[in-house]
């Protein structure tokens, strides 16, 4: 059940914003933090004192149970400005429902829409100098929630803070990727948390990402726990296969995380008459495609990069090019999608939600 608090949110604004000290030309993606962020605790059973207040360090227990049993959950969104400085997030309701089921698989308390809305909104407002307009620039929101009760009992904790981060990013071009098809290492498992973004997901990838990297390459593609048979995720993005002229992509379901950019590249393949079979792929198909010439691309998708294309794969210690390297479809739907987020092109789909 949602709580709805009555109050408005608190906001405590900055004396002197840091923005000329930003050099937005030149930004690393997620280390430079905006003026404001924005703090909530649930305490007794509802989430209260929603306040906007400077960006800052924390003070938190050691003995909070969020540092020993990663009771934590998060989201990945952004804002956009066109260029007559309208501000837009994009589908930011399938955002909140989202971290509601993290929370939920995570026997964390949701976090109720409203405030949500508020919060990004009023923050939004208060910080939209470092949104900046153009094509690829953005400003990356990070929404999480954390267990903050002291203890180190291993139960569910029964305090909690939900926050919201702000960070202003560039296009980021990933170069060429090169991704390792896991044989041994699972990112997710039937009946675990994989379709969750609980933050421990991702300290599970980082070791057998970095053995990957250790080879040469920059990502893992993700196969089934039990059988490392069907092929399900490329790093932290959902993914794509074109054979021919058809997408293929793995069903969401418990292993498979339900990815925004995803569910939107598949509407937007579907609107130009590309073929798309949402079933799960077997990495034998994929192998026999690219030695038979049939694979045309293999690409990542998801909210910060928004369309990897990946320019090799290996597998069973065999590298595989795909062999059409101009990344047709990659960069069609990426254009389609960056043109809607940024207010370039009409949005037929009703995805934009203009904050400012
Ligand atoms: C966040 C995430 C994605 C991408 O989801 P988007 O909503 O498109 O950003 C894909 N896979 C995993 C594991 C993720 O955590």
């Amino acid at each position: 059940m949602h709580q709805t608090t009555e109050s408005k949110i608190t906001v405590q604004k900055v004396k002197n914003s840091r923005i000329a000290q930003v050099d937005f030309k030149n930004l690393t993606f997620g280390n430079i933090f905006s003026d404001h962020m924005f703090e909530c605790d649930y305490i007794n059973g509802s989430w209260q004192n929603p306040t906007i207040k400077p960006y800052g360090p924390l003070t938190i227990s050691p003995g909070a149970k969020v540092f020993h049993y990663a009771q934590a959950v998060f989201e990945g969104m952004k804002a956009y400005k066109d260029d007559n400085g309208n501000v837009f997030l994009f589908r930011p309701e399938l955002n909140h429902e989202r971290i509601n089921k993290s929370s939920v698989r995570m026997a964390m308390p949701e976090f109720p829409k409203d405030i949500f809305f508020e919060a990004l909104e009023t923050l939004l407002q208060l910080d939209q100098e470092w949104i900046k307009p153009g094509m690829g620039n953005s400003l990356y929101i990070r929404p999480f929630s954390i267990a903050t009760q002291v203890g180190v009992s291993a139960s569910p904790s029964d305090q909690y803070k939900f926050m919201i981060l702000l960070s202003p990013a560039q296009a980021y071009y990933t170069g060429d990727v090169k991704v390792v098809i896991a044989q041994k290492y699972s990112r997710s498992a039937n009946g675990g948390v994989g379709f969750a973004k609980a933050a421990g997901n991702y300290g599970a990838q980082f070791f057998p990402t970095n053995l990957a990297k250790a080879e040469g390459f920059q990502q893992v593609i993700w196969t089934d726990a039990n059988e490392h048979k069907y092929l399900e995720e490329a790093g932290t993005m959902n993914v794509f296969f074109r054979i021919n002229d058809t997408l293929l992509t793995a069903p969401t379901g418990d292993r498979i995380l339900d990815g925004i950019t995803r569910k939107s590249v598949i509407d937007l393949a579907k609107r130009s008459h590309i073929k798309v079979e949402e079933r799960p792929v077997l990495v034998s198909e994929v192998v026999d495609a690219a030695k038979n010439g049939t694979l045309k691309e293999i690409f990542g998708a998801g909210t910060a990069a928004v369309i990897s294309p990946v320019s090799a794969f290996s597998y069973a210690n065999v590298t595989y090019n795909i062999p059409s390297n101009n990344h047709e479809y990659a960069l069609k739907l990426k254009k389609e999608l960056m043109d809607i987020q940024h207010n370039v092109a009409e949005d037929t789909f009703g995805w934009r939600h203009q904050v400012v």
